[in-house]
């Protein structure tokens, strides 16, 4: 049985087959951030999410070509400019550093593109000219550019893909500048805006006048110019299917003539102790937020990596405590066998222990099972281990079976000779205290880890421990 998955545009589980005829390469495009601010838990929820898919195939051979934007210029991030009165590179600049730095501490693996919408302004400018010339956008009286949901149903194109949509009950024909729209109307949204007092000096010149691109435009320029015009996997949250995965499709398959994207997968929302996620109520995360009470990178991964990504998540600080001592049961046990094998590396790992892990996966990337094989292996070792019954060899194929476990599920485990988990969480505290440039308060865990016999030193590659 080979890998299925959810396919928003079928609304069925479906074989999953590369658009290469060789079934070889995956072109898989994922939207990235709007770097305005830090990325908040729900976030990170679907990073994490589309993490998974690509390391699961490559981990069945697939040569993927891994994309994610950033969107640096928006709405909200001219907003943000604006407040801050600094530059456009400058503030984004900062927030895209932190989302890198945190796609890092949650062992995400970098996209292998990850473009720029201000560095693709003349490849947006083409694909609006090119919509123009298909008569599916125009130019509006407020010089703006917007893409025609009528002409485009007019040339027998389907808008509403993804999402059912009742016309009769939704205000088509009205038209939106701003780059999110009310779910509950169908309207021409805009692929250019003209330049407004607010923008500042923030514009670029076009053929339409100065201004500036729109939100959904960046995507399908930038993943059509790396991808081509139709790719395999196209990823995000389920908020973003309408109207910007919507928009997506119009915009390329306007363009082009072609289908856009083969699979689109979407990842189900997250509410953080059983509520939407709000400021006012207290329960709004960044991953830094998380960090700063003493939780780490690996254990916020593993939680988030718990649950099916097609369902709705409730991510508690509890859950997260339980993620330490299942984490611990892990790094128990590969200690034990680490210890066992001696210098004994690279086995294969066994096919009676990884074969229902793949099952699993290859069920709609089925998780939930997946870390229920993962335990089970877990539990058998153990009770191998106590009973002595496993030779350093059959130690060291036990350790290929993880290593194949983990090249999916990406939690690592901790090293040899590694510091407690006390130590590390105080670590982690201070590294937070320097980031937010509350010094006080890392001299402070510094003397603390002094007195339980760990000094640290700073090196270029982040802090290093050393006992006493
Ligand atoms: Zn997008």
């Amino acid at each position: 049985m080979g890998l299925k998955l959810f396919n928003t545009l079928s609304r069925s589980v479906q074989e999953f087959a590369p658009l290469d005829p060789a079934g070889k390469k995956v072109g898989m495009y994922c939207c990235g951030p709007t770097v305005y601010d830090f990325a908040h838990i729900g976030n990170w929820r679907t990073f994490v999410f589309a993490d998974l898919v690509r390391r699961y195939l490559e981990f069945n051979g697939h040569a993927v070509t891994h994309v994610m934007n950033i969107t640096d210029i928006e709405d909200k991030i001219i907003k943000g400019v604006r407040e801050a009165k600094t530059t456009l590179p400058e503030f984004t600049g900062r927030y895209e550093a932190a989302f890198l730095e945190d796609l890092k501490t949650l062992n995400c693996r970098e996209p292998h593109q990850k473009p720029r919408a201000t560095e693709h302004i003349p490849e947006i400018i083409s694909l609006i000219e090119k919509l123009i010339q298909r008569g599916v956008a125009y130019k509006a009286a407020d010089g703006s550019v917007y893409f025609s949901i009528e002409k485009y149903r007019g040339c027998g194109c389907n808008y509403g893909q993804l999402l059912k949509l009742n016309f009769d009950e939704m205000r088509a024909g009205e038209r939106v500048k701003s780059d999110e729209y009310a779910k509950e109307s169908v309207a021409d949204f805009a692929l250019w805006k003209a330049r407004v007092p607010e923008d500042g000096d923030i514009f670029w010149p076009g053929p339409f006048g100065e201004g500036r691109p729109g939100w959904h435009i960046e995507c399908s320029a930038m993943s059509m110019k790396i991808l081509g015009a139709s790719f395999d996997l196209h990823l995000g949250g389920e908020d973003l299917i309408f109207p910007h995965h919507e928009d997506e499709i119009a915009q390329s398959e306007g363009a082009t003539g072609k289908p856009f994207v083969k699979y689109w997968l979407h990842g189900a929302f997250l509410l953080v102790e059983g509520k939407k996620m709000s400021k006012s109520l207290g329960n709004f995360f960044t991953l830094r937020d998380l960090l700063a009470k003493g939780f780490t990178g690996r254990e916020i991964r593993y939680l988030l990596l718990t649950a099916h990504y097609r369902e709705t998540f409730n991510f508690t600080l509890d859950g997260l405590a339980g993620a330490k001592t299942a984490l611990a049961r892990i790094d128990e046990c590969i200690g034990k066998l680490r210890e066992l094998s001696g210098s004994q590396t690279g086995f294969a790992g066994d096919p009676l222990s990884i074969t229902p892990f793949v099952n699993a996966l290859n069920d709609d990337l089925n998780i939930s099972e997946a870390w229920a094989c993962v335990f089970d292996w877990v539990r058998e070792t153990n009770s191998r281990l106590a009973k002595n019954t496993l030779t350093p060899e059959r130690a060291a194929i036990a350790l290929g079976t993880w290593e194949h476990f983990d090249s999916v599920l990406g939690i690592g485990t901790k090293s040899a000779g590694e510091a407690p988990a006390e130590i590390l969480v105080l670590t982690e505290a201070r590294t937070t205290a320097k980031k937010t440039k509350d010094f006080k308060r890392a001299d402070a865990i510094r003397d603390e880890l002094k007195a339980k016999g760990w000094t640290i030193e700073d090196t270029p590659k982040g802090p290093k421990l050393k006992k006493l």
